[in-house]
């Protein structure tokens, strides 16, 4: 007897073949998944720890934009990998999910170009603020690291109507800045760290590093409220962080440790 292998929509949790689930972007295409690259930390510590190409890279520089154009082009052409040559999908939703919630990526681009700006944000609608908040607790159902978990904002995603979300799960997030990024260098990596409180998920675009969580975060590891947007906030940026760098920091050397063993 042929078993047939179906996989289930992480929004309306029908039964699909594979063929009938469209590829998703985590995150979307349009805030910087068209073509992902990730740091290569082996190579990265490799540059580091060699003194003469530290002086190589410092030789000509002599303002900020050059600088910034010649780390650029040194994470693009020396220390990075081609991870996703034509973005990062996953096929976790069937085509009428994925359609309804395309609806809400509109906003979050108007979010990501106006770099979350607290003055700009203010004077958006407040439906436009809501697609905004449900567009990113979308994206994480794309992630590979959340296949399985029964997340209670399901109805709240799927409904057009309700405005609030009061569960488990939290979204908070944080501006990158080069205090987030080492040298920099933006990776939109993601991941989960495990701890007995619960579990952190890490989303990331070329903005801003998302963290979802099931219980209350200790000060200074992650950012604000993903729900402040809706009111009067102040962006959390990576220099705003505890010295180790927080929830991103630990994802990082938690990675480099994943990569020795
Ligand atoms: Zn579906």
């Amino acid at each position: 007897m042929d078993i047939e292998i179906k996989n289930q929509c992480m929004l309306c949790h029908d039964l699909f073949e594979n063929s009938e689930l469209s590829a998703e972007h985590y995150p979307a295409k349009s805030v910087g998944n068209n073509d992902i690259v990730a740091l290569d930390l082996v190579k990265m510590f490799d540059f580091l720890l060699d003194k003469e190409n530290i002086q190589n890279f410092f030789t000509d520089i002599e303002t900020g934009k050059e600088f910034n154009k010649k780390l650029d082009m040194l994470f693009d052409n020396e220390l990075s990998t081609t991870q996703y040559p034509r973005g990062r999908v996953a096929y976790t939703l069937c085509r009428s999910c994925n359609t309804f919630l395309g609806k809400y990526d509109e906003a979050y681009k108007k979010f990501f170009d106006s770099d979350g700006n607290p003055k700009v944000v203010s004077g958006f609608v407040k439906q436009t603020k809501i697609k905004i908040i449900k567009a990113i607790y979308a994206k994480f159902l794309s992630l590979p690291e959340c296949s399985g978990i029964k997340f209670d904002f399901i109805d709240y995603l799927k409904s057009t109507d309700q405005d609030s979300y009061d569960g488990l799960w939290q979204i908070y997030f944080l501006k990158r800045s080069q205090s987030t990024d080492i040298l920099n260098m933006r990776s939109l990596d993601v991941g989960v760290l495990n701890y007995d409180e619960g579990q952190v998920f890490e989303l990331s675009d070329e903005k801003f590093i998302f963290h979802l969580t099931n219980f209350k975060p200790k000060n200074n590891v992650t950012g604000i409220n993903l729900f402040s947007i809706q009111n009067k906030y102040v962006l959390v940026g990576g220099e705003n962080i505890d010295g180790s760098g927080g929830y991103h920091g630990e994802m990082i050397i938690k990675k480099m440790l994943d990569l020795e063993n």
